[in-house]
């Protein structure tokens, strides 16, 4: 992470927020509520009222206040969030007070304060109400504008390029020749990108050639902070990636981690840029993209990179590796007592495995199996 300085910020009108990371906390303008206001329609009405009857003397609506104050034996009609005319400080809900010729009678006593929102009980002017690194969720949002913002300091979003290496590759939907297969990984990661908040900059599917992988990693690294490859990080007489990105100047910082599927990824930067470059197997850029690229996307946006591991028992035996697996898993059960059950198997090619996929259960590595009930660390998709 010590790669990923945040991007500088911009200012992001509230509409258009949604998934952006806050760059700067958000302070309540004012009290939320602006002013004391009813919890309920009925009549605005003095605490200390008697038993006789009071009568109608206005209407508080919603954006329509009373003109008049309270006084002694009077009522005003009130709905659901209008304003406390003054003078009252209590609320007779209509289902508690008879109505008959402009005048209520009470049929329940009424306490000081009942059913009255207070200014200020959701935010404190001068509050801070949203941190920066926030991610915007529609709950934040609202809060956001309640608290008087129309425009938001977000982190820029990262510009993402998406290169996918390999010949066989032919776009979706593509008739096949013996060989050939779809180019799955370029939709999944794309998604991904943008599901972390990138932009897609550029999507390229690049042949196995060193020159045609030059071209276009210089076409990507123009134009993107990250760039994250598929497939030809491997040592095959094919894959191009690794000096083609020497030759740009992209410094090696790892290349191999000790991982089930994932084992060839490699991670390289260039001044700022970043750049992955993921195994081609359609499982394993889905699974090293979660767990390098995800997290460096968030912290380029100033956002907590790392979702809470958690831990979860295995729902069946699993049998050890010489390298640490990520399983796919469903999670099921609760808070301390979660259950993680594999999808299926496991193989880096078995796309199958991503469906219904919660989490990644990180099995380490060792000789003995992993009996059903042992607990091990999950991370959530
Ligand atoms: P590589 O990492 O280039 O050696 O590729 C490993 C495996 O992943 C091979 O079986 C490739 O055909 C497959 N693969 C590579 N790129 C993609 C892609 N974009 N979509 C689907 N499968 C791919
Ligand atoms: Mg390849």
């Amino acid at each position: 992470m010590s790669s990923c300085a945040s991007l500088p910020a911009e200012t992001v009108p509230v509409e258009d927020a949604a998934g952006r990371v806050l760059a700067a906390d958000v302070v309540a303008a004012a009290d939320v509520p602006a002013f004391d206001n009813s919890a309920m329609d009925g009549f605005a009405v003095r605490s200390d009222a008697s038993s006789e009857p009071l009568r109608i003397v206005d209407e508080s609506r919603a954006g329509r206040p009373a003109s008049r104050t309270l006084a002694a034996r009077e009522a005003i009609r009130i709905s659901t969030g209008a304003a406390m005319p003054a003078g009252a400080d209590a609320v007779a809900p209509l289902e508690r007070v008879r109505e008959v010729g402009g005048e209520i009678e009470l049929l329940a006593a009424v306490a000081s304060g009942q059913h009255v929102r207070r200014a200020g009980e959701d935010l404190r002017a001068g509050a801070v109400v949203l941190l920066a690194g926030t991610i915007l969720d529609a709950g934040a949002l609202g809060v956001a504008v309640g608290a008087g913002a129309a425009a938001l300091s977000c982190a820029r979003r990262p510009r993402v390029a998406v290169l996918c290496t390999g010949d066989e590759l032919r776009p979706p939907g593509a008739p096949l020749r013996p060989g050939e297969i779809h180019n799955s990984n370029a939709v999944t990661l794309t998604t991904l990108a943008r599901q972390a908040g990138a932009l897609v900059a550029l999507a390229e599917t690049v042949p196995d050639e060193r020159a045609a992988t030059e071209a276009a990693l210089a076409r990507a690294l123009d134009e993107a902070d990250v760039v994250v490859l598929s497939g030809g990080v491997s040592v095959g007489p094919h894959d191009h990636v690794k000096p083609a990105l020497a030759a740009l100047g992209v410094a090696e910082r790892f290349w191999r981690v000790d991982l089930q599927p994932g084992k060839p990824t490699w991670f390289g930067t260039r001044g700022a840029q970043l750049v992955f470059g993921l195994p081609g197997n359609p499982v394993s850029s889905f699974v090293t993209f979660a767990l390098f690229a995800r997290p460096a996307l968030r912290a380029l946006q100033g956002a907590e990179p790392l979702p809470p591991r958690e831990r979860a028992a295995l729902a069946v035996d699993v049998s050890r590796r010489g390298r640490t697996q990520a399983l796919r898993v469903r999670l099921d059960g609760g808070d301390g007592s979660l259950r993680a059950t594999p999808t299926g198997p496991q193989g880096s090619h078995v796309t199958a495995s991503l469906l219904d996929a919660d989490a990644l259960a990180f099995v380490p590595a060792g000789d003995s199996a992993l009996t059903a009930g042992e607990q091990v660390p999950v991370e959530r998709l």
